[in-house]
């Protein structure tokens, strides 16, 4: 896609990629990136985050940020996940527009010329869709599709099914999303929330392009968790409804046994040991569940509260006057 951008002064275009233990995958990455952005007139920053790999993917990009000056190495201290990878690459950008993607191949590069000229075609934010998803496995595609189901439904901003964080942001919207500092950070959710002029592009997922998902299901439900308790106070108000239920036929159950008293009929009543324990189980556990849900909105708030930083960089490579 070749946009009628002066030469002399090319568009600056950053592209940031987290990456954890994706030795195998980031090669045949890099040669298709590097193949995407060859045929596309912008001048392009490839801000690569090492997100505490064990594995070679650290070697390997030193190797990379060594021979080409485009790519500029973020080294976290340790493993923060995929968010906070995002989060610090993001924050290191400088350029016109950037773009986010996966270092594993399933957010095809050559998508980005399309992006591009959709974003200069004047919206803020590129997102992506993922569209037939039979290279996803059907665990991933059942639980992505719950999972919007359910934040979409108890949360105050939508956010369309599919959605990947594969995106392209002009600098205002990276910039607004820098300026947010929470600690649990669903990005998804953030974007939606900003605003801004955006436009869906879809696009079929293709297979990673070799390793396994780094995303674990501890780190799936750390997300979904993230989604829906910094994005709704929903959960709350179900405690409390179950709760109000619960004192409602408390109540109900009083007044059906007073009318025995009442009328005279108080013999008739036989002990309900059974019901009352009955009772007493439910009416602890929904107060349990209620507790779970407040306690869980108390630690969130603990750990905003502390101000820690969502990432540390133990240093960052390249970008340094060196033969291209
Ligand atoms: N990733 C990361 N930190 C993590 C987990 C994943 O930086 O703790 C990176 C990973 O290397 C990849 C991207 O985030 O580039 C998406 O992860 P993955 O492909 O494993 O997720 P999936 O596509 O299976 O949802
Ligand atoms: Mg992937």
């Amino acid at each position: 896609m070749n946009d009628s951008t002066p030469s002399s002064s090319p568009l600056s275009v950053d592209l940031v990629i987290p990456l954890y233990n994706e030795e195998e995958a980031l090669s045949p990455f890099h040669a298709r990136l590097c193949a995407a952005l060859e045929a596309l007139p912008h001048a392009f920053t490839i801000y690569y985050v090492d997100d505490g790999s064990s594995d070679g993917t650290l070697k390997q990009l030193e190797a990379l940020a060594a021979a080409d000056r485009r790519i500029r190495v973020v080294e976290l201290s340790r493993n923060f996940g995929h968010q906070a990878a995002l989060t610090a690459g993001l924050q290191q950008t400088k350029g016109d527009w950037v773009v986010t993607l996966d270092g594993d191949g399933q957010h095809p590069p050559d998508l980005i010329g399309e992006m591009l000229r959709l974003g200069l075609s004047g919206y803020d934010i590129v997102l992506t869709q993922r569209v037939d998803e039979e290279k996803v496995s059907l665990f991933k595609r059942l639980t992505a599709r719950g999972f919007y189901a359910l934040v979409n439904r108890i949360g105050d901003t939508q956010i369309q099914p599919g959605a990947a964080d594969f995106r392209l942001m002009s600098r205002a919207a990276v910039d607004a999303l820098n300026s947010m500092p929470e600690y649990h950070r669903f990005i998804r959710g953030m974007v939606a929330w900003m605003g801004y002029r955006s436009v869906i592009l879809p696009y079929q997922p293709p297979q990673r392009l070799g390793g396994r998902s780094k995303y674990s299901l501890r780190k799936m439900l750390n997300l979904a968790s993230d989604a829906v308790f910094s994005f709704s106070l929903v959960p709350l108000y179900i405690g409390i409804s179950v709760g109000g239920l619960f004192l409602l036929l408390a109540l109900l159950e009083a007044v059906y046994v007073l009318s025995f008293w009442v009328t005279g009929q108080q013999s008739s009543l036989t002990p309900g040991w059974s019901s009352t324990i009955f009772v007493l189980l439910v009416v602890g556990g929904s107060l349990m569940i209620t507790m779970g849900l407040i306690g869980m909105y108390v630690g969130y708030i603990f750990q905003e509260v502390k101000r820690r930083p969502v990432y540390l960089v133990r240093r960052i490579l390249g970008g340094e006057d060196k033969d291209a």
